[in-house]
């Protein structure tokens, strides 16, 4: 919606919790079963589109975890709505085998809309690293879930001097640049980690995401009497799974959520806050 004078205000839609951390803010909300959108606004990019929050709109590049609908839905609508405003068609990156379905599943809306569904579908594979600009890289890796998954690592790349050139002066470096040797090394600091929808085994299938500053998981159960095997089954994380995995953590910021709809929002602060005292030393933010 706009104002007279063009600027956007701030719609009351969809839920959306923000958090900032360092140079870069995590904004979402997620809830199994029910939907699941994240983005970080300052690296241009989401995870998911189980729902669409008007002010998300912006956001150009998607990276959808899986094509359960809770993190789907939305994506016809988000199109819709960019090619309304006239803002560039966006790019949304999916599992492989989505690309054909999700391509048909928009020629038919786009029918019953009589409206243009302008965007790019790209393939994803585990092992695939998307290069979003010189300084932004998306890994991809294998997730457990009960549809084809992926897990999304953001990474930010910087040049750096190799360390035998370090004494030498700038005249000399130049010296060597123009000699043509490559004088500095690329080194990557793994910034954000998005599981998705996960069994653990995505988690440990992927060391990066112990490393990455912010780690943005599924915690879909919490309560002890939640059996853990059938949990697993069904491509799910427990509390205790996350507990497990503790001193592996390197993260600076933890951020649980996709909480099952069987609790109430107090209910799992309580179970958590009894399970882990401490919030893994001030790390773990629940995102309810
Ligand atoms: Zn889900
Ligand atoms: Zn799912």
């Amino acid at each position: 919606m706009l104002r007279d004078d063009g600027a956007q205000f701030m719609l009351k839609d969809l839920p959306v919790k923000a958090l900032a951390f360092k140079n870069i803010s995590v904004e979402g909300y997620s809830r199994a079963a029910v939907q699941t959108y994240w983005r970080i606004p300052e690296l241009k990019i989401g995870f998911d589109l189980g729902a669409q929050p008007w002010s998300f709109m912006g956001t150009p590049t998607w990276f959808v975890s899986h094509t359960h609908i809770d993190h789907l839905a939305a994506l016809p609508a988000y199109v819709a709505r960019r090619r309304m405003m006239r803002m560039e068609p966006p790019l949304i990156y999916l599992p492989e085998a989505a690309i054909d379905p999700v391509q048909r599943i928009l020629r038919l809306v786009s029918r019953l809309d009589r409206g243009r569904l302008p965007c790019t579908l790209l393939p994803l594979r585990p092992g695939d690293e998307v290069e979003l600009s010189r300084e932004l890289v998306v890994t991809v890796s294998a997730t457990r879930h009960t549809v084809p998954s992926l897990g999304f690592v953001v990474w930010e790349r910087r040049r750096k001097l190799k360390p035998e050139y370090l004494e030498l002066s700038g005249e000399q470096i130049r010296d060597l640049r123009l000699g043509g040797a490559e004088v500095t090394r690329e080194t990557r600091i793994p910034r954000v980690a998005y599981l998705g929808d996960s069994a653990p085994e995505g988690l440990d299938a992927c060391p990066a995401m112990y490393q990455a500053e912010v780690l943005i998981l599924e915690v879909t159960f919490v309560a002890p009497s939640h059996r853990k095997e059938r949990i697993h089954k069904f491509g799910h994380m427990h509390l205790d799974d996350l507990l497990e995995r503790r001193d592996r953590l390197r993260n600076e910021l933890i951020i649980a959520s996709h909480f099952s709809t069987r609790y109430h929002s107090r209910q799992i602060r309580t179970l958590v806050e009894r399970a882990v005292p401490d919030m893994l030393g001030g790390r773990l933010h629940l995102w309810l």
